[in-house]
């Protein structure tokens, strides 16, 4: 699969930023992206591909959520990129791809750096996670966090945010990417709001995500992230 060293539709303003950024220290809290000073987010880069693939993460849930749909974030949050990222289970602890603290507003997300994503078995959509892949898992990760400053129930069920998160994520994927993730999920969507369910998501957590797509785009846009606001899909299990 052909690796796209970041986004199309930044290159004339990663040229004006190159020098910048080449000043920057890796590993350290690097200079912004020309368009990532107005957004709600103090960025910790391990690369600057991680700040690249945050400023046009943020540009396409903006777009979507923000300008188009009037959702909006009520404080900055922090979005930290590092070499490993990891869910305290208790007992034991599992290193995952990105994770949000909403009580610190701190969103952590695996650096596009990080060895661990080029593992054969670490698949998106089944794909390989290359700079787009790993653009659009920002992209999820920031449209959960949006979508907490945006719900109207005090807790909404899980799978409310992650239907939104996956639509999000697919619908504002390169053309060419998505057609290659939609070719491979021939199954249909979701037929009615009932199989919405946290269930089927934790079965396959990327097939519910084309699922949701495909319902979206199917069903009136408005409806449904109405109902997802109001917390009235899937509430089987607690956030
Ligand atoms: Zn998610």
């Amino acid at each position: 699969m052909a690796r796209r060293a970041f986004p199309v539709g930044l290159r004339p303003r990663w040229r004006l930023a190159l020098p910048l950024l080449l000043l920057s220290t890796p590993g350290r809290a690097v200079a912004r992206d020309e368009r990532c000073t107005k957004a709600p987010l103090r960025i910790e880069a391990a690369t600057d591909n991680d700040l690249i693939h945050a400023c046009e993460a943020w540009r396409r849930v903006e777009g979507f959520l923000v300008v188009q749909r009037g959702l909006r974030m009520t404080a900055p949050l922090d979005l930290i990129f590092a070499e490993r990222v990891e869910l305290d289970l208790g007992a034991t602890t599992l290193r995952v791809l990105g994770r949000y603290e909403r009580s610190r507003r701190i969103l952590r997300v695996t650096s596009a750096q990080a060895d661990w994503l080029r593992e054969p078995d670490r698949l998106m959509f089944r794909q390989p996670i290359d700079a787009e892949m790993h653009t659009s898992l920002i992209v999820h990760e920031l449209a959960h966090a949006l979508l907490l400053d945006n719900f109207r129930v005090a807790e909404p069920g899980r799978v409310c945010s992650e239907y939104m998160a996956y639509v999000v994520q697919l619908a504002t994927m390169q053309p060419a990417t998505l057609m290659r993730v939609l070719a491979q999920y021939p199954e249909d969507d979701f037929a009615s709001l009932a199989e919405i369910t946290e269930i089927a998501h934790l079965m396959d957590p990327h097939g519910f995500g084309i699922r949701a797509y495909r319902h979206f785009m199917r069903e009136g846009h408005a409806t449904i992230l109405d109902d997802i606001l109001g917390g009235k899909v899937g509430t089987d299990l607690p956030m």
